[in-house]
């Protein structure tokens, strides 16, 4: 198994940001791609307090099929050259395997979602590329589970690899999904890869990410996913946990204590 294998924590560097092995990174960003408008706004706040690894979906898996779908080959163009030309790199989910070339030569992190934790065919084929790729655990998804997915990308060798815990549904209502404060210690114990967490969609509501973020670091999570906007109440998505982008900044100030 070749995530088991005995040794030093890896640390998965991008663009200057460390995950793990006592490194703690961040990436933030909007849930989905919009508009040029709303991406170089993020990027520009995004940038001014260092962050350096922008995420932002062009393809959205939505429960509802008339809901937004993402603005799909447009979005990966359109973030693709935001983070150009205002100089962070980019992040963003992929959905199925048609889409891994074209994203991996324009995206410089892909991530897989929750609802294709278990898309085996799409995690064979991110087995194969360069770029650093986040896994994220399935909806009902066991821990060991969510480790075998990870050994079908690192079972031929692939390096940059990033678990990220997202939480289980559970019966609990005032929480979007239930986040173990335990997981990622757990998970480190059986994998050298890093373990960040995504508290945004974990919590659902944005007053809730903040105390939701600061336990998951002082658990022993390699960092964040964070989803922030600049008029939150107007995302065509998950509208109710995004960061407002001029909030952001506090919000990066208060998990600081824990996050260094
Ligand atoms: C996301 O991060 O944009 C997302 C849809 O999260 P998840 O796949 O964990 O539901
Ligand atoms: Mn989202």
């Amino acid at each position: 198994m070749k995530l088991k294998i005995e040794g030093k924590k890896k640390v998965i560097e991008i663009n200057g940001e460390k995950f793990g092995n006592g490194h703690k990174g961040i990436i933030a960003g909007p849930c989905a791609i919009e508009s040029e408008k709303q991406l170089v706004e993020t990027a520009r706040v995004l940038k001014k307090n260092n962050i350096k690894i922008m995420r932002a979906s062009a393809y959205k898996p939505r429960t509802n099929p008339y809901a937004f779908q993402g603005m799909e080959e447009e979005g990966l163009e359109m973030l693709a050259r935001v983070g150009k030309k205002v100089g962070i790199a980019t992040e963003t989910e992929i959905t199925d395997t048609r889409q891994v070339e074209k994203a991996s030569e324009m995206i410089d992190v892909l991530r897989v979602g929750a609802r294709n934790m278990q898309n085996y065919e799409l995690l064979k084929e991110l087995s194969k590329i360069e770029n650093p790729v986040i896994l994220k655990n399935g909806l009902a998804s066991t821990i060991d589970e969510f480790l075998m997915a990870g050994e079908y990308l690192a079972r031929k060798g692939k390096e940059n690899i990033i678990f990220c815990w997202r939480g289980i549904r559970t019966f609990e209502k005032e929480v979007r999904y239930s986040m173990d404060a335990l997981a990622p210690h757990i998970i480190k114990q059986k994998t050298r890869f890093p373990v960040i967490v995504d508290p945004s969609h974990a919590a659902g509501k944005k007053e809730n990410v903040l105390p939701l973020s600061r336990a998951m670091l002082a658990g022993g999570a390699d960092g964040l996913i964070i989803e922030t906007h600049p008029n939150p109440e107007k995302a065509l998505s998950d509208n109710r946990q995004q960061i407002p982008l001029k909030e952001f900044q506090k919000f990066l100030k208060k998990i600081d204590l824990i996050h260094k």
